[in-house]
């Protein structure tokens, strides 16, 4: 199923559950910065939840606020029983500690899967990984090639991969060509996360049989592309955009859920 649509039915049966809920899940954004980007992202969450009937409160605080006010927000939240989930938007002026903020969050409450104790999984690789499950993608055994290695995408998702019994390679910016080369003509999964536009195109051999996810995002003249080119020869390639972004967004409703179950049971 096209991405686009499977993203729509699993709204519809969010609107339904959360309907049914005595009380209404809520969670909390809170942004210290004025990036265009991250003003959209936060636009984009806002406008799913709502959709889906979570509540969810912006909390913008002054470019200049200390780290000690910033972690005090963060215990006010962590400690109100009627808020079920945390998002501090990155990226943190400078003088604030990311590492730390991130460390602050409650890990019951922490709906991006940040924190280390999080039960939570991260947005992006949960996105992927459900979505797969849904197209029934054979993972036992198979050879998944992760490539990017970053904290939030590359390496959450190299460990679902394995979690769903793949063998899993992570290539990176040290990955020899040739090397890279082998490794994606084996791959029966293939997921790219660099920001590199188009980094994989025809002059790599793929599996008629593979499927790509393409998690890069690069911003063109001609528009949002992916990591890689369109069109590959392969059995089913995730689109840029309408692709794994949406998926993203949609683990961060059900994140909240997640967290909310959580919170009802304690
Ligand atoms: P990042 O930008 O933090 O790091 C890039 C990674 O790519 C590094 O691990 C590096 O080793 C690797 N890399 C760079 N050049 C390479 C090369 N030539 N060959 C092999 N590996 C190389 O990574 P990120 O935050 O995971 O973001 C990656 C891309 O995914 C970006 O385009 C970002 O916008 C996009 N992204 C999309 C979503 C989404 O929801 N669709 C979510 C997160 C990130």
């Amino acid at each position: 199923m096209e991405i686009k649509e499977y993203v729509k039915q699993q709204k519809e049966a969010l609107i339904k559950e959360i309907s049914e809920l005595k009380v209404t899940p809520s969670f909390v954004i809170m942004q210290v910065n004025d990036d265009p980007a991250s003003n959209a992202y936060i636009k984009g969450k806002i406008k799913d939840a709502n959709e889906v009937g979570i509540q969810v409160e912006l909390k913008k605080f002054p470019i200049d606020i200390s780290e000690a006010d910033l972690l005090k927000e963060i215990e006010k939240v962590n400690n109100d029983s009627r808020i079920h989930g945390l998002i501090v938007q990155m990226p943190l002026p400078k003088h604030i500690n990311e590492e730390k903020v991130k460390l602050a969050v409650s890990p019951k409450k922490d709906i991006d899967g940040f924190h280390p104790l999080s039960s939570i999984n991260p947005c992006t690789p949960k996105g992927i990984i459900d979505y797969l499950k849904s197209e029934h993608t054979d993972f036992v055994g198979k050879n998944a090639v992760v490539i990017g290695r970053s904290n939030i995408v590359g390496k959450p998702l190299a460990h679902l991969l394995l979690k769903e019994n793949c063998n899993v390679t992570i290539l990176h910016s040290k990955t020899k060509r040739e090397d890279m080369e082998r490794y994606i003509a084996n791959a029966d999964i293939i997921a790219i996360a660099i920001g590199r536009c188009e980094f994989l195109d025809d002059s790599f051999s793929y599996k008629p049989t593979a499927t790509i996810v393409d998690v890069g995002i690069n911003r063109t003249e001609e528009g949002l592309k992916g990591d890689a080119k369109r069109g590959l020869p392969v059995a089913l390639q995730t689109p840029v955009p309408g692709g794994v972004g949406l998926l993203t967004r949609l683990s961060l409703l059900k994140n909240l859920l997640e967290a909310y179950h959580h919170e009802i049971k304690d």
